[in-house]
């Protein structure tokens, strides 16, 4: 392999049709290419009733009630609400340290890491880095840290 870690570098660039870096203003350059390893990428489906007619849709809008009445029995579809990333580039030595513990798959690194708020993302550092990042759960900083998601909700 003869690995070139230009385009990694770039994050952004353009190329000609061959593949090849060159300058926006070129004549050959036809893609404009975007490159992020370390994002996280999400969708968030809406899954119920959706009216066809503008009208009824508006109406389901404006009263939760008429939506629920007229969405008796109709099938459910899904409609996008969400799509959105999220990078945890700078949680890479951390998620690096979750999977070497063999308490984590990469898979499962990352999704923890790119799904934990503040307080858990610092638990985190503070257990796989060995204390050198972070603080410990339930200490004075994570109680004032005041942030909440799935991991420690109600803990
Ligand atoms: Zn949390």
């Amino acid at each position: 392999m003869n690995i070139d870690y230009k385009k990694l570098k770039l994050k952004h660039w353009f190329e000609d049709e061959n593949g090849n870096i060159v300058d926006e203003d070129d004549p050959k350059a036809c893609f404009y290419r975007h490159c992020f390893p370390l994002e996280f990428h999400e969708f968030l489906d809406e899954y119920c009733y959706h009216p066809q007619n503008p009208i009824v849709k508006f109406l389901c809008r404006k009263s939760r009630a008429l939506d629920k009445w007229l969405s008796k029995g109709k099938d459910k579809t899904f409609k996008q609400i969400l799509d959105c990333t999220t990078t945890y580039g700078s949680g890479s030595d951390c998620i690096v340290a979750m999977v070497n513990s063999g308490d984590f798959t990469l898979e499962q690194a990352i999704w923890v890491y790119a799904n934990s708020c503040e307080r858990c993302m610092n638990v985190l550092c503070y257990k796989y880095l060995d204390g050198k990042d972070g603080y410990a759960e339930f200490s004075d900083e994570w109680k004032k840290a005041n942030t909440e998601c799935e991991f420690c909700k109600g803990l």
